[in-house]
């Protein structure tokens, strides 16, 4: 049988890009994923199409409990001989109990690997603009949890030592004393002008930071109503962030975009919002299971109807060719007139050695769409003489894409949707229909389409949108936006 293993990963603190590549590649090959509440959702689109992912958020309230479940969880799926990824915020070391799930498996036999992550206090502190060492300003930093083990929560900590020792103090798991925290650290002799900042959902989008002394930070930091997860950090290098900050005060700070398609069709723009502070999240909704049968491509085999081949897609291009080899037929046989969408499926076409006309200037006798199910639906609403189809693949939803999919947009970590064609306009509507979603979770986000078609089309499926870009992606998107903000500014 096949020996279990299980990968106790960091995902790092936000900001999907700081996960490390071996953990990347632990949640690329993980048969079952259990992951926590501060992990970064979009993460979760790394698993394989069929992997099951588990969702292990702690209640503060049940702390214990939950903790033995998840690993009794760990054991179970290691013991059937799967891959395991146990995916945790930040660094699974740091307040993590990386210690007591790795005992476990040490117990049982079963191996693991521990990959660390970037941790939350130094992430954080990083995008505020805050270094936690400094040559002159700090020689030494800490690592604290603000709860202890107390009922009533309130930190055991040796304040003495504390205050007296360290240069630069970050608390994790502190809002709630943070009153607390502050009284103990000015009694012990930190000067109550001491800097500090509170940093919540660090190195996220929506990223917010408070900036204080510790005898009033306290008071704002429940004023602006900031609750966990956030650090707390003291010491003097707080005062660099002034200097320093970057992360926060960008074109497109706080901004973040779900685009439901592949990111390789959108790499320029993702490039381009994210050089200008926003966070994007590109993924396909659905993923292709291939559909054509041998019979339905033998049929287009010869030239004994007067009929031509369409293709809508490069990939319609690859897929049907792929499907002609893998059923053992040779293209060579078709006599059909070949044609194409648009020029770059042209190109597709040149480039493997078959010579198309452009679709646009010619009068078909009897057209035969060729291309994903999405494409050929999207050319039936379009053309309205007869025709016929040729569906190369069909598209399924996975337990991955739902989870980020949903994920993303209930826990807040997008505020923009962005839908720049007709194709990944009838992905979301399918995804929605095929996963269950309710149309009205897009309600809470800025709808943003590519084209009057696209914002038609969703407009019929009662999906509200609320801007339009008829250009220029970038462009339309910095103009909605700066457009928004002075309506703001203004009110
Ligand atoms: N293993 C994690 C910490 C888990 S304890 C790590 O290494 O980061 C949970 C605490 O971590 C939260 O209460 C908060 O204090 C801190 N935390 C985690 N993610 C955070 C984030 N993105 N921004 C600010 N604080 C965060």
């Amino acid at each position: 049988m096949k020996r279990g293993m299980v990968y106790l990963v960091g995902a790092g603190p936000g900001d999907a890009e700081l996960i490390s590549l071996k953990g990347k590649r632990a949640l690329q090959q993980a048969e079952v994923v259990i992951f926590d509440r501060l992990i970064n959702p979009f993460l979760l689109t790394y698993a394989k199409e069929d992997a099951k992912l588990i969702y292990c958020g702690k209640q503060p309230c049940r702390h214990t409990l939950r903790q033995e479940d998840i690993q009794k969880e760990i054991l179970i799926h290691a013991r059937k001989g799967k891959t395991v990824v146990r995916l945790k915020g930040g660094d699974p070391a740091v307040f993590g109990r990386v210690g007591e799930e790795a005992e476990l498996l040490a117990e049982h036999h079963i191996p693991y690997e521990i990959v660390p992550g970037i941790t939350a206090g130094i992430a954080a502190t990083a995008y505020a603009g805050v270094p936690l060492t400094h040559r002159v300003h700090s020689d030494s930093f800490a690592v604290v949890t603000g709860h202890g083990s107390k009922k009533s929560g309130t930190p055991e900590i040796n304040w003495q030592a504390l205050s007296k020792g360290v240069k630069t103090i970050v608390f994790y798991m502190g809002i709630k004393h943070l009153k607390t925290i502050a009284a103990e650290l000015m009694s012990r002799g930190k000067v109550s002008e001491t800097p500090v900042l509170v940093v919540q959902w660090g190195t996220y989008s929506k990223q917010r930071t408070i900036e204080g002394t510790l005898a009033n930070i306290a008071r704002k930091v429940a004023q602006a109503g900031v609750t966990n997860p956030a650090i707390i950090v003291v010491g003097e290098v707080v005062a660099l962030r002034s200097k320093l900050a970057w992360y926060d005060n960008r074109r497109l700070s706080g901004r973040s975009i779900l685009i439901p398609g592949p990111e390789k069709k959108h790499l320029k723009l993702i490039d381009q919002v994210k050089q200008q502070g926003a966070d994007v999240f590109a993924f396909p909704l659905l993923t292709e299971r291939a559909t054509a049968d041998r019979h339905q491509l033998a049929g287009l085999l010869g030239s004994n109807k007067p009929r031509e081949l369409v293709f809508l897609s490069a990939e319609s291009v690859q897929l049907c060719l792929q499907a002609f080899g893998e059923h053992k037929l040779d293209f060579r046989h078709v006599h059909s007139p070949i044609y194409a969408v648009d020029p770059s499926v042209r190109q597709t076409l040149r480039s493997v050695g078959i010579q198309a006309e452009l679709l646009e200037d010619s009068r078909l006798e009897l057209p035969v769409f060729i291309g994903k199910e999405a494409e050929v639906e999207s050319m039936r609403h379009q053309y309205e003489r007869p025709a016929e189809e040729l569906i190369l693949t069909k598209q399924q939803v996975s337990q991955k894409n739902i989870e980020a999919f949903q994920r993303l947009i209930r826990e807040q970590h997008v505020n923009a949707l962005l839908i720049t064609s007709r194709v990944e306009a009838m992905q979301l509507l399918t995804f929605l229909t095929l996963s269950g979603i309710e149309a009205e979770i897009c309600n809470g986000l800025q709808l943003i389409c590519k084209g009057k078609d696209v914002k038609l089309l969703l407009e019929s499926q009662k999906i509200a949108v609320q801007s339009l870009i008829e250009g220029d992606e970038l462009v339309g998107l910095l103009d909605i936006f700066d457009i928004e903000e002075r309506i703001v500014m203004e009110g």
